[in-house]
């Protein structure tokens, strides 16, 4: 595996296997990585014979009061990891390198309608910046194929619709959420936990799991249960953000008659704010 910084290594790089005929696949990346990322490298390696992954802590998706300086930032240790998967290329820039000038004086990307919404209202310029950075990412590595967890399902929503609305010919996986065998989804943000919270943590599954069953069983009042999803979440120790049932494709309010939903919430515990969703 080969690590460069520069956007210009990484062009020149994949033009040289684009011009020897070979696919490219792309897992954008913040570090600090854990099974569910190594995941992401597996898929990519089953779909393109080259596989780039970019570690970059963007700091345009973090508001001015989250955890942008104390995010973990472990690239030694990350770079082993990818290297015994298999990778061929890692891009790790600078924030000079991806930002040469002031971030208020660059050109952003925004993806209305599903930005200000569910994990958007209570950050309000995140998907912004996440939508800036994978464009500048995309345009950068260029990729046949670009990889993103199904963790991060509004996220995953954004970028479906950053590359139909911007033309990138890139085709968007996602790829299903890995977790511990409580159920906990894996997260950089789960080194936050302190024991105690480890051992409550699960809760946020199992209470999508139970509440995902109950919509199964015909469960009509969504916003009920909802409410109740959130209490049981306060009474296991969270602060709640919000629980919501949304269509999945592009997450709005469902009808009586849509069928493809989602169930979707974040809870804070102790200093991590925790995510998770599952299909119903
Ligand atoms: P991050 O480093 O948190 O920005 O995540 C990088 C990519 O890994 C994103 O596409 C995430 O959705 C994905 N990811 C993070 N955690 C998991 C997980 N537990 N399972 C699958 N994918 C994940």
């Amino acid at each position: 595996m080969r690590t460069v910084h520069s956007i210009a290594e990484l062009r020149t790089q994949v033009a040289a296997w684009r011009r020897a005929g070979e696919r490219v696949a792309l897992v954008p990346t913040m570090g600090n990585l854990h099974r569910g990322h190594l995941h992401l490298v597996e898929r990519a390696r089953e779909r393109a014979p080259r596989t780039v992954a970019s570690i970059f802590v963007n700091p345009a998706q973090f508001g001015p009061n989250e955890d942008y300086a104390g995010y973990p930032r472990t690239l030694d240790d990350d770079a082993r990891q990818l290297a015994a998967a298999g990778l061929d290329l890692l891009f790790a820039p600078s924030v000079a390198e991806m930002y040469p000038r002031p971030l208020e004086q660059m050109t952003q990307v925004t993806v209305p309608e599903l930005s200000g919404i569910l994990c958007g209202a209570s950050r309000p310029i995140h998907f912004r910046g996440v939508a800036t950075v994978v464009g500048k990412l995309f345009n950068m590595a260029q990729p046949d194929v670009a990889l993103f967890g199904e963790k991060d399902w509004q996220q995953l929503v954004i970028i479906r619709r950053l590359a139909a609305d911007l033309d990138f010919p890139i085709e968007i996986v996602g790829v299903p959420t890995v977790r511990e065998a409580d159920g906990l989804a894996l997260s950089s943000r789960n080194g936050y936990l302190t024991t105690e919270e480890r051992a409550i943590a699960p809760a946020l599954y199992a209470t999508l799991v139970a509440s995902a069953e109950r919509l199964r069983a015909g469960e009509p009042d969504y916003a009920r249960l909802a409410t109740e999803a959130k209490a049981r979440l306060a009474a296991a120790g969270f602060r709640p953000d919000y629980v919501e049932i949304r269509r999945a494709h592009d997450l709005q309010i469902p009808t009586a008659a849509d069928t493809d939903l989602r169930i979707l919430a974040a809870a804070w515990l102790g200093r991590a704010r925790l995510i998770d969703n599952l299909a119903v």
